[in-house]
């Protein structure tokens, strides 16, 4: 019987990604759970094979050697002392082979299902990071803006100094989990460990607990904060204040605080990355004359811009250096000006007779309407003919 490929084994592409392989193999070990599998033989021979592939594939170095040589690469003795080897002879399924192996599973998953603190002793949990979302208008954004915030959160219990024990006493181990924060029950071939209902995981208990704050080493309270908001922020840009989340439990370290940036709409400028664009009105004349504009600027000043003689709507112009600061420095982005012609409305019988007698005069003054009707009129002879 030929050996299958690792990565077939997993039902993976070759060259998988670290991430992949570790979820394809998560998802075999459950699939071939002997518990779902008490009537199909073939799955624990499937599953020897899925942690043999992944004892391979989840190391970086034997993954190379795998990737180039094929099984060949383990044949010879190289890839040191790894997991069972059915191919490699003496593993004839006995049950402390399988045992072992399965173990190995139960770990890797359990690690992780467990939230990676298992056996920790450590009972001083790290505080929760905050979210903070932060509204700045444009301006703000284009200079950046130190602000004042107010944070609802849990601080240190003064009156115990975090420990949550009356008077600053010590708190006692669990009677319940000994200490270890968990506590194991044995459903048929599984021994699950579940978070001690006692100390609910601390491993500690407190007999006189605080009376400030219950017992658990934290109060609630708001605090201010000085946010520095640099230049060139966008909506999605995060700020972290580290340091600056909840408390910890029972002294444990303090999480993280994250703003959230959300840049307001501008009513003028709208933005795309450090380019803003805005949309300026131009008179009919000025368009067709050409002539000098002022336009606004987000630095809160104004630039001339020449319109050149014969502008259409729509015409596009780009103003150097007049856009949004780059978050991490790199100069300023650029303004595009987009020109809105108006046609006028409300015209004065003096401004009516003055553009009949313009229309009349314009007959080689419109490129686009000539080249359109001229256009219509093959179309319509077509379709005649
Ligand atoms: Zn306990
Ligand atoms: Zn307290």
């Amino acid at each position: 019987m030929s050996k299958r490929d690792y990565y077939d084994v997993l039902g993976l592409q070759k060259g998988a990604s670290a991430d992949d392989i570790k979820k394809a193999y998560r998802r075999k070990a459950k699939e071939l759970h002997p518990d779902r599998n008490a009537d199909n033989p073939e799955a624990e021979t499937q599953f020897k094979e899925a942690n043999e592939a992944y004892d391979v594939l989840k190391d970086p170095e034997k993954k190379a050697a795998y990737d180039r040589f094929g099984h060949a690469a383990f044949d010879g003795g190289m890839g040191g002392g790894g997991g069972p080897r059915p191919g490699a002879g003496g593993f004839g399924g006995g049950q402390g082979d399988f045992a072992s192996a399965f173990s190995d599973v139960f770990d890797d998953l359990f690690g992780d299902f467990m939230g990676g603190g298992r056996g920790g002793r450590s009972r001083a949990a790290r505080g929760s990071d905050l979210r903070y979302n932060l509204r700045v208008t444009l301006e703000e954004a284009y200079n950046g803006l130190t602000k004042t915030i107010t944070v609802p959160t849990s601080v240190q219990c003064d009156a115990c100094t975090g420990s949550g024990a009356e008077g600053g006493a010590e708190p006692t181990t669990c009677p319940t989990c000994s200490g270890m924060g968990k506590v194991r029950a044995t459903q048929g071939f599984f021994t699950v460990e579940r978070t001690c209902p006692t100390c609910s995981g601390l491993g500690q208990i407190i007999k006189n607990p605080c009376n400030t704050c219950g017992g658990n080493g934290r109060v609630q309270k708001e605090r201010a904060l000085s946010v520095n908001v640099p230049p060139g922020v966008e909506t999605g840009t995060r700020i972290r204040l580290a340091g600056e989340g909840e408390a910890g439990v029972r002294g444990g370290p303090p999480g993280d605080l994250y703003i959230f940036v959300e840049v307001t709409r501008h009513e003028i400028f709208d933005r795309d990355g450090v380019n803003l664009q805005c949309r300026v009105p131009v008179s009919m004349a000025t368009a067709a004359l050409g002539g000098d504009i002022e336009v606004p600027t987000i630095a809160g000043g104004r630039s001339r811009v020449s319109i050149p003689a014969g502008s259409q709507s729509g015409r596009q112009m780009r103003l150097r250096g007049k856009g949004m600061p780059a978050l991490r420095g790199g100069g300023h982005g650029d303004m595009f000006i987009e020109l809105a012609v108006e046609t006028p409305v409300n015209l004065t019988a003096r401004q009516k007779e003055l553009l009949k007698e313009f229309d009349s005069l314009s007959e080689d003054n419109n490129p686009e309407s000539k080249s359109f009707f001229k256009s219509v009129k093959s179309f319509w002879d077509a379709m005649k003919g």
